[in-house]
Order: C-alpha cells, then sequence, then structure tokens
C-alpha cells in the first residue's frame, strides 16, 4: 500500500507539480521571515494590508478577554455568541444582495459554498458554473448531486444557451465574482439578466471582490446590483484580514442554510473574538477608500512595467495579476529565480489551473509601497532577461 502512495508521489514529483509548504515565522505583510530569509512578498490576498493591522490586534485581545478563546459548541446548540450575532447584521446591512437580506457565518468560504449548493440544490436541480470556478464551488455541485453544467470562461452565450437546453426544477448559475486565479470580473449583469430571464438563482463567490470593489461591499455594489435571487458568499481571511465567510441573501434563503446546511449545523462556530475582530475590520473595509485608492495606484503601476515581459499578463483590473507562463516546470523555475531575489511569487500549477496555463500569481496589497513594485517589475525583468 504504502509503495503505491510513494510511487503515485514520485510521479507529482517528476511532472513538476509537488507542493511544498514554507514555514513563514512572522506575521503576514509585504516582509515576511522565512527561515534565514525576509522575502518581499506578493502572495497572500491581504488586500488591505488587515491581516496584521494594530487595530485587529487589539480588537482580538481586548474581545478574548471579554468572550474567552471558544466557542463551544455549533452556532445551533450553545454556540453562537452575541459577536457572531452582531457582525452577522452588520454584513447584512453593508453587502445588501436585495432588500431587507440577512446574513449567515461560516467558518470558512470551503464551508459556506458546500453550504449553499448542498443545501439548496438537490439532485432534482440544475447547476450551471463557469469553467473557471474555484474548487469549493465545483464540490459543492458535486455534494449537492445536481446536474452540473460548466460553460466556457465568462461565455454568456453559452450559458443562455445551457439554460434553454437544460430544464430541472431549480437551477443555479454559479460563479466567482473576481476569478481567483485570474483576477477578471464576472459579467454579474448578465448574468443576472439571464437569471431573470430563465429563472434561475445567481450564487456569486465574492471572495476576492468584498473588501477591494464597490467600496468595500463587494462586485454586486460594483456593478450596483441586488435581486431577492441573488445569493452573495464573501470570504473573511483575505480582504477583511481574519478568517472565516458569510452568505448574505434574502432571508427565506437564509433560514433555508441555518435550518439544513450541514457544513454549518455539523461544525463548531468559529471563536467570538474573531466576529469581534471582524466587526473592527469592517468598520475599516467601510472607511478604506484611501487604502483601495493606493492598491489601484499599485495595479496600475505594476501593469505598466509587466506588459512587456516575454509572459502573457491577462487582463486584470484587480490585485490579482498573474503572468501566464505555460510550463508548470518553467513556472516554479521563475518563482524559484525571484526567490534568488528575496521575492516571494507563487507558481501556480495543474489541478489548481488548467494544464498548460501555469502561471505566476501575484497578489497586490495596499500594504505593499510602490517601491516594493518597483522592485519587482525589476526582477522579474531581470530573470525573463536570464531565462
Ligand atoms: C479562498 C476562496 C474560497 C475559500 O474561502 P476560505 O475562507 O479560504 O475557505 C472560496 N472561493 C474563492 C473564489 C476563493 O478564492
Amino acid at each position: 500500500m504504502l509503495a503505491e502512495l510513494e510511487a503515485a508521489l514520485e510521479r507529482r514529483r517528476a511532472d513538476g507539480l509537488m507542493r511544498e509548504r514554507r514555514v513563514v515565522e512572522s506575521a503576514q505583510g509585504p516582509r515576511i521571515r522565512c527561515g534565514d530569509q525576509t522575502l518581499l512578498a506578493f502572495a497572500s490576498n491581504d488586500y488591505l494590508g488587515l491581516a496584521n493591522a494594530p487595530e485587529l490586534v487589539d480588537a482580538l485581545c481586548a474581545s478574548a478577554r471579554a468572550w474567552g478563546a471558544g466557542a463551544g459548541a455549533s452556532h445551533l446548540i450553545v454556540g453562537h455568541q452575541a459577536p457572531h450575532e452582531a457582525l452577522e447584521r452588520e454584513l447584512a446591512a453593508f453587502v445588501a444582495p436585495c432588500a431587507g437580506a440577512r446574513a449567515l457565518l461560516f467558518s470558512s468560504g470551503y464551508l459556506a459554498n458546500l453550504a449553499i449548493l448542498s443545501s439548496l440544490a438537490t439532485r432534482h436541480d440544475a447547476i450551471f458554473a463557469d469553467r473557471l470556478n474555484h474548487a469549493c464551488l465545483t464540490d459543492g455541485a458535486r455534494l449537492s448531486r445536481a446536474a452540473l453544467t460548466r460553460y466556457p470562461h465568462r461565455d454568456v452565450g453559452a450559458l443562455r444557451d445551457a439554460l434553454v437546453r437544460v430544464r430541472a426544477r431549480r437551477r443555479f448559475i454559479v460563479t466567482d465574482a473576481v476569478f481567483s486565479m485570474d483576477g477578471d470580473i464576472a459579467p454579474l449583469a448578465d448574468l443576472l439578466a439571464l437569471a431573470e430571464a430563465h429563472d434561475a438563482w445567481l450564487v456569486v463567490d465574492d471572495a476576492h471582490g468584498f473588501g477591494v470593489l464597490g467600496g468595500g461591499r463587494g462586485t454586486l455594489a460594483h456593478f450596483g446590483l441586488a435581486s431577492e435571487r441573488i445569493v452573495c458568499m464573501g470570504t473573511l481571511g483575505k480582504a477583511a484580514g481574519v478568517a472565516g465567510a458569510f452568505v448574505a441573501a434574502h432571508p427565506l434563503v437564509i433560514e433555508t442554510l441555518l435550518q439544513t446546511a450541514r457544513p454549518y449545523i455539523y461544525t463548531t462556530a468559529s471563536p467570538a473574538p474573531l466576529a469581534e475582530t471582524l466587526r473592527a475590520a469592517l468598520r475599516i473595509v467601510r472607511d478604506g477608500d484611501t487604502r483601495r485608492a493606493a492598491l489601484a495606484t499599485l495595479i496600475a503601476a505594476f501593469r505598466a512595467e509587466a506588459g512587456t515581459l516575454p509572459w502573457t499578463l491577462l487582463d486584470s483590473s484587480t490585485p490579482i495579476q498573474p503572468l501566464v507562463i505555460g510550463d508548470a516546470a518553467a513556472a516554479v523555475r521563475v518563482a524559484e529565480a525571484l526567490a534568488v531575489r528575496g521575492i516571494l511569487v507563487p507558481a501556480i500549477r495543474p489541478p489548481t489551473v488548467p494544464a498548460g496555463t501555469a502561471r505566476l500569481r501575484v497578489s497586490l496589497s495596499s500594504a505593499h509601497a510602490l517601491a516594493d513594485v518597483d522592485a519587482l517589475t525589476r526582477a522579474l525583468h531581470e530573470v525573463a532577461a536570464d531565462a
């Protein structure tokens, strides 16, 4: 049995697909310590620089004294404490995917997506998913046992054809709002129009839009969209800087999840101090236009210098700025050459991205300085010249 596992791992290594964890010996931020090296990192999803913000650290310490360390039980038993309740109300009012929306907290975005799809969809239903959606939406669709149709990336015409073709009791259009490995934005207005025309739900995963787009409210606000058909999921471990996730939707959707979603019911509530810390994060996100403007400046500066590299800079206006290299081993070699220069950019390989599209995924944060982005683009041009 072990020899067979070993052989499979060896094949993975030979294909350049072996993953290694780096032990980070500092808090998150533009500079992280790994072993005896300090790296300038463009790797996290901490888009607003909140993961180690003093306001959040203070909130975490103070609320731990008030609420203790652990929630003790699941939300439906005795784990649902006042900070969770307050955070849910604040998130619902802020994100507001429809009039009178409610929100429900989850311990992670992965669980939230499993909950949405496995609770609302069944084997009598149909899910229409963008081909580049995050893995956990695909896993949620599998768990639901609904018929799954994956349409070509952002292809509204192909989605319309599929909606005309596939009949079911309930139908769900499911999409990342900002695609996690490409950085581009889903055509949400067109998707909502299709949902209305074909009587479908629209499930939006705003992991990378919440906090960043639409004045921090997310990608729906960016487009000025709201509807009772929308089920919006956002994560709280990325721009919000902490951990967890929420679903915001019509109160009947939220009550259905609360009553029936197994990834909500059968897991311990996340600690109340995290909810209190997230309330502090939400205040910064709400008043975060200065951080978002700084981020926009960095994105423009990166794109101005990265467009002439010999790799494909994807068309992205968000903090996710991928450079597609193609071959997995080549992407790893470029990432290693950057690391030698003290710069950390992750190489993203299959199966996270389609075969032949391995890439460097540069992610920017408002905590970066313009000089940091200059150092990155200079190093990329040096590495490209050596290659
Ligand atoms: C990160 C991510 C998730 C998962 O969220 P976690 O809170 O990290 O579990 C879900 N969807 C997308 C698009 C993501 O990028």
